[in-house]
C-alpha cells in the first residue's frame, strides 16, 4: 500500500482552507458593497424626487421641471392615466408609461422602484416613482455603474492579489505543516525516552504503547537469553554424565560386571533429556499460542472425566511412592482443549505425588461454584513449598530443592506448563502450601458458554 504523506495532506488542507477563506470573503465583500451601493443609489434618488417635488408643487408647470435636470439625473412626469406630460431626455411624444413596474407600485403605494439595463453598456437605471398629490407622478431616474462592470474594470488588480494570497498561502501552509511534522518526527529519533519526548497532548497514548511495548520485547529477550543459557545448563549435565559412561566403556575403564549399572545410568540421563526437550516443546508450543492469538480447539470438558482419567494414569505411579491418590466431587463442565486440560492435570498430580512422603496422601478435586465457576483442586500433604518461595515456583527451571526435582525426574518446567496453561484457558491459579504440611493448588475456570 502506497502510504501518503501527513506533511503534504496537512499542507493540502491548509492550501484548501486558505483558498476557501479568500473565496468566501470575497463573495461577502461583494455582497455587502453591492448592497450598500444600492441603498446610497436610491437615498440619492429618492433625495432628488422629494426636492424635484417641492418645487414643482411650487410652480405648478411641467416645463419648470427642466431646471432641476442636472449631470445625468433624467425627470419625467406623467399623467394619472400613464400619459407623459414631461420627459427631460427626449422632446419626442413618448408611449403610454402604466405598464412601467415602478409608476404602477407608486399608484398603488405612493412609492415605486425599479432597476432596468441602461441604453449605455456596462450601466443600469435606477427609476424612483413618487405619487404627486395631484394625481400626476413624478419620476427621477440616473444610470449607475452596474456591479460587474466595477468589478471588471478591477478584475487585473483582483486577480493579481488573489494569485499573490495564494502564494502567500501556498507557502504559509508548507511552512506551518512542517513546524507542526517535525516535532513529531523528532520523537523516533530516542525511542528509548519517547515518553519524555512528546510534543502534543494527543500522542501521549501512542508514545505510551511504543514505549511499552519497547519494555516488553526488551523483557522477552531477556527471558528468551536466560532460557536458552538455563536450557543449555540442563542439558550440558547429562549430557555430560552421558558422555564419561559411555567413555568408561569405550576405553574399557568400566569393568564388565559395571556395564549394566553404566548403562542405566546412561538409559535414565537420556530419559531426562527426552522429558526435558519434550517440555521444551510443549513450552514453545503454548508460547506460540499465547503470542499469536490462535486459541486451541475448544470444547466443553468436564473437569471430574479429566480427574478420573489423571488418577488412573498416575495410579502406578502413586503406589510406587506409596501414596493413596483418590478423586472426588461432581460434574465440573469448563470449556476447554481436551489435551491441555489433561497435561495441567498430570503436572499438578505428578507434583503432588513426587514432593510427598511414602505414606501420603493426594486427592482430585473437582466442584462448581453457584455462580458457575468449577475448579479442579489438586491436594497433598507433602513437604509443602515455604512462603517466600511460592511465588516464584511457576517461573521456569525454579525449583525450592533441585537435588529432589532432578531424583525424582523433574525438569523444573512442571509449573510453568501449568501457568500457560491456564492462562490460555482464561483460568486463576491459587496456590496455598505450609512447609511439612502439605501443597494444595485450585485452578478455577470462567463459566462456560
Ligand atoms: P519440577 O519439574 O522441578 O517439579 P515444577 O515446575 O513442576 O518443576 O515445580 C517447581 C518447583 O515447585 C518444584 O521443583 C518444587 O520445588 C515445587 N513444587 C511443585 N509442586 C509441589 C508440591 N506439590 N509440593 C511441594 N513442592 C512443590
Amino acid at each position: 500500500m502506497k502510504l501518503r504523506s501527513m506533511e503534504e495532506k496537512i499542507s493540502y488542507r491548509l492550501f484548501l482552507m486558505g483558498f476557501l477563506g479568500l473565496i468566501f470573503t470575497a463573495v461577502l465583500c461583494i455582497f455587502v458593497f453591492h448592497k450598500a451601493f444600492t441603498a446610497q443609489a436610491w437615498t440619492g434618488l429618492e433625495r432628488q424626487a422629494d426636492l424635484v417635488s417641492v418645487g414643482y408643487g411650487l410652480t405648478g408647470d411641467p416645463q419648470q421641471l427642466s431646471a432641476f435636470v442636472s449631470g445625468d439625473l433624467r425627470i419625467t412626469l406623467i399623467s394619472d392615466d400613464g400619459n407623459v406630460i414631461f420627459e427631460s431626455a427626449t422632446d419626442q411624444p413618448m408611449e403610454n408609461h402604466l405598464s412601467r413596474p415602478e409608476i404602477l407600485q407608486a399608484m398603488q403605494s405612493g412609492v415605486g422602484k425599479d432597476i432596468r439595463d441602461s441604453q449605455t453598456m456596462g450601466y443600469e437605471t435606477y427609476y424612483y416613482a413618487l405619487l404627486l398629490p395631484g394625481g400626476e407622478i413624478l419620476r427621477v431616474a440616473q444610470d449607475a455603474e452596474t456591479m460587474w462592470s466595477i468589478y471588471d474594470s478591477s478584475i487585473p488588480a483582483i486577480v493579481l492579489s488573489c494569485v499573490a494570497l495564494m502564494l502567500a498561502a501556498a507557502v504559509l501552509s508548507s511552512l506551518l505543516t512542517k513546524a507542526l511534522v517535525q516535532p513529531v518526527l523528532n520523537m523516533t529519533e530516542d525511542l528509548d525516552h519517547i515518553q519524555d519526548n512528546v510534543p502534543y497532548r494527543e500522542l501521549v497514548p501512542f508514545a505510551e504503547s511504543i514505549h511499552s511495548d519497547r519494555i516488553l520485547r526488551e523483557n522477552n529477550e531477556k527471558m528468551r537469553q536466560e532460557f536458552t543459557a538455563n536450557v543449555s545448563h540442563e542439558l550440558k549435565t547429562p549430557l555430560t554424565s552421558i558422555s564419561g559412561y559411555a567413555e568408561l566403556i569405550e576405553t574399557g575403564i568400566a569393568k564388565p560386571a559395571d556395564i549394566p549399572d553404566f548403562a542405566r545410568k546412561i538409559h535414565g540421563e537420556a530419559t531426562r533429556m527426552i522429558q526435558l526437550v519434550n517440555d521444551i516443546l510443549q513450552l514453545s508450543h503454548l508460547d506460540n499460542v499465547s503470542e499469536t492469538g490462535s486459541e486451541p480447539v475448544m470444547e466443553t470438558v468436564d473437569l471430574l472425566e479429566v480427574a478420573k482419567d489423571c488418577v488412573e494414569r498416575q495410579k502406578l505411579n502413586a503406589r510406587h511412592a506409596y501414596i493413596t491418590l483418590t478423586y472426588m466431587g461432581e460434574s465440573a463442565l469448563v470449556e476447554g482443549n481436551r489435551q491441555l486440560l489433561d497435561e495441567l492435570c498430570q503436572n499438578l498430580c505428578d507434583n503432588a505425588i513426587r514432593y510427598n512422603r511414602p505414606g501420603g496422601k493426594v486427592q482430585l478435586v473437582t466442584t462448581c461454584s453457584r455462580d458457575g465457576h468449577c475448579s479442579l483442586t489438586v491436594a497433598d500433604n507433602g513437604i509443602g513449598i515455604p512462603r517466600e518461595a511460592q511465588a516464584s515456583v511457576f517461573e521456569r527451571f525454579y525449583r525450592v530443592d533441585k537435588s529432589r526435582s532432578k531424583a525424582t525426574g523433574g525438569t523444573g518446567l512442571g509449573l510453568a506448563i501449568v501457568k500457560h496453561i491456564a492462562r490460555i484457558h482464561n483460568a486463576r491459579i491459587k496456590l496455598e502450601s505450609q512447609v511439612d504440611k502439605g501443597t494444595t493448588i485450585t485452578v478455577t475456570f470462567p463459566t462456560a458458554r
